[in-house]
């Protein structure tokens, strides 16, 4: 057995050596990000706050042009009114499909999707209830994916990163390469991209190689963790109107929603995202040498390209994967009392495992680790605002939780 002060300079060193090549990345992204908020002559009219209606909140529309401008997309919407990314996702797939259409899923959905989807015919609200025909590809398989798609296809869905699967995320290179691909035999297809956990990970975002439209949540990378609640959807402008169509009400779409809260924390959030993804890498780096070192399968491996924050370790034993989730929580600012047991959790069809306890519920931007209590008991670790505090928690699991010192 190795002592701590061997696996810490080993995981050190693997970090280092991944954030030589990172911070030009973060840099790229930062200058875009600041070239859009000088474009957008961002002021602190924009932070005020609306009531009622929310009729020409010039805060909460400017937010939407800064968004398109720096995910490169004719329009966005980005809504306080917007829950969670499931609600963003699920928006998105009312917006684009109708009955009879067709959707092909590539790999299996997040699992919170399954119940927008609908399980059985009885489930109210569903896609299935409205007649929308589901079909699924196989990652594996993207050679034959232009089989599975066919022209009365309408929808095909790519999902970014990983989700509960053991893969590595779709790199923006390899969705260029399925998405040409596909959209050269079926140039009217619409191409959808689950964009979670996956925002400023890359110098590009899906819509630069040919998505039509992406969803995600900001209490997940590009709110940063200041941003309290919101998600957002960004693409081709007809899909965004139908999306604000069915946030509100056909004809006043993105024209009503109030800014109750300061939009200042969704501006704040956009504008420090390169810098906390960042963080939040580094930090998973640590984790996932550290995993390694020990003798646990992890995904990414520490050379791999990343699209995604969340590294996938693979404890093959539910003890100890309840017992790591439990170390991240009892060292968390907020909750590190709580005992934390697997739970039915809405719209996941096992038990789940969530350890979060950051300064917004749920979020996990900031330090989290969570996975359904399945085989082979694979965790998903996530976030951390900052290097040093996600080094601080691994470094106490390590020694007060496993004793290796
Ligand atoms: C988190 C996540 C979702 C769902 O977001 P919630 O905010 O948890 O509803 C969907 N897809 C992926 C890939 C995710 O990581």
């Amino acid at each position: 057995m190795q002592s701590f002060t061997e696996i810490e300079e080993k995981s050190l060193n693997a970090v280092n050596k991944w954030y030589q090549e990172y911070q030009k990345i973060e840099y790229f992204n930062q200058k875009k990000v600041l070239n859009a908020f000088r474009e957008c002559r961002i002021n602190y009219q924009h932070f005020q706050l609306t009531s009622g209606y929310g009729m020409g909140d010039v805060g909460r529309d400017t937010l939407e042009t800064l968004w398109s401008k720096i995910f490169k997309s004719e329009d966005s919407l980005i809504r306080q009114q917007i829950v969670s990314g499931t609600h963003a996702i699920s928006l998105a797939l009312f917006a684009m499909l109708l009955p009879n259409d067709e959707i092909v899923f590539l790999g299996k959905p997040y699992d919170t999707l399954f119940k927008v989807l609908g399980e059985t015919d009885k489930d109210p609200g569903t896609l299935r209830e409205l007649g929308v025909k589901v079909k699924f590809h196989p990652l594996s398989d993207i050679e034959g994916l232009t089989k599975t798609v066919t022209k009365t296809t309408k929808v095909l869905y790519i999902q970014r990163s990983k989700g509960y699967e053991f893969r590595n995320a779709l790199t923006i290179k390899e969705m260029e390469n399925i998405i040409s691909k596909v959209k050269k035999q079926y140039p009217n297809i619409i191409v959808f991209v689950d964009n979670c956990y996956g925002e400023f990970t890359e110098t590009m975002e899906p819509l630069e190689v040919g998505a039509d439209l992406i969803a995600g949540s900001l209490i997940k990378n590009p709110g940063a963790a200041i941003a309290p609640s919101g998600g957002y959807l960004s693409g081709r402008g007809d899909l965004i109107e139908r999306a604000a169509y069915k946030l509100t009400a056909p004809g006043v779409g993105k024209e009503i929603g109030p800014s109750l809260i300061s939009n200042s924390t969704l501006y704040h959030g956009i504008f420090a995202a390169p810098h906390v993804v960042a963080e939040a890498l580094k930090g998973t780096i640590y984790i996932a040498s550290i995993m390694q070192i020990l003798g646990y399968k992890i995904l990414p491996q520490i050379e791999d390209t990343r699209s995604d924050i969340v590294e996938a370790i693979c404890f093959e034993d539910a003890e100890k994967m309840k017992s790591f989730c439990r170390g991240i929580q009892k060292y968390s600012p907020v909750d590190s009392y709580v005992y934390l047991e697997p739970w039915e959790m809405p719209g996941y069809s096992d038990e789940v495992i969530m350890a979060s306890g950051g300064f917004v519920e749920g979020s996990s931007i900031e330090l989290s680790a969570d996975g359904p209590l399945r085989e082979p008991y694979v965790c998903y670790v996530q976030g951390g605002t900052s290097f040093t505090y996600i080094k601080l928690v691994m470094d106490s699991i390590l020694q007060e939780e496993w004793g290796i010192v």
